[in-house]
């Protein structure tokens, strides 16, 4: 039947017509997107747990998820001073399915951002409101990948919110200098999730504030050189 003729048949607007036989057209909604390894048959497990792993702790740490737009859009803000950490979390999100990475440079900061329809799927803690107002928890899942890979996802946990220094020590009329690093974050929960991850690396940390935690022994120093090392 003409398209007019449909359009009269049933006496709705051709605007909305098309808009039914647009959507059940939709190559998004008819075809499974293969990138996705939730929304395809049978779902598997994330192609690249590795990056993923980071790409999680970056999200969790400065990345925002956007859903009021058509398509989801996640955006994780570095400083312009790192452009090796800004190159990796590029990787980490073509390495979990993004099609395309743009970046949007403003005020010493790059937004490292990614349009995709998938983005939920892999990262169900988006939510209202920012991440310490609201209650994070991890998926079976996730937790899986996190427990096989938690140097991975300390790495993108310490590449967003975390740092590594030089403390100095006055004793004896000497400076001492140790390198130690810093995480901080408002979330109860993620600084737990950081703890975790910590713990089954065998690094002890301590809290330096509620938001703070400071690893400072020798021993974990040289664990989090191997897996995170000083940003650049
Ligand atoms: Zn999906």
């Amino acid at each position: 039947m003409p398209f007019a003729a449909i359009c009269a048949d049933l006496e709705v607007p051709r605007d909305t017509v098309a808009g039914w036989l647009y959507r059940t057209r939709d190559k998004s909604r008819s075809q499974p997107d293969l990138r996705c390894p939730f929304c395809t048959e049978p779902a598997r497990a994330v192609d690249d747990p590795a990056w993923y792993a980071y790409l999680l702790g970056m999200y969790l740490g400065d990345g925002h998820l956007l859903l009021t737009r058509r398509v989801p859009l996640l955006t994780v803000a570095c400083d312009l001073r790192y452009p090796g950490v800004i190159a990796e979390i590029e990787a980490a999100m073509l390495a979990c399915g993004a099609r395309r990475v743009g970046h949007q440079r403003r005020e010493g900061r790059d937004a490292v951002r990614s349009s995709w329809m998938h983005w939920p799927c892999l990262l169900p803690q988006h939510g209202i409101g920012k991440k310490h107002d609201r209650t994070i928890t991890l998926t079976a899942w996730q937790r899986a990948v996190v427990d096989v890979f938690p140097g991975q996802f300390l790495r993108g946990l310490f590449h967003s919110d975390g740092c590594r220094t030089e403390n100095k020590v006055h004793a004896a009329g000497k400076v001492y200098a140790y390198p130690r690093y810093m995480f901080t974050n408002k979330s109860a929960d993620i600084m737990r999730l950081c703890q975790d991850a910590l713990d089954r690396s065998g690094v002890r940390w301590r809290m330096c504030s509620p938001i703070q935690l400071s690893v400072a022994r020798r021993e974990g120093v040289v664990v989090l050189d191997g897996v995170v090392g000083a940003k650049c």
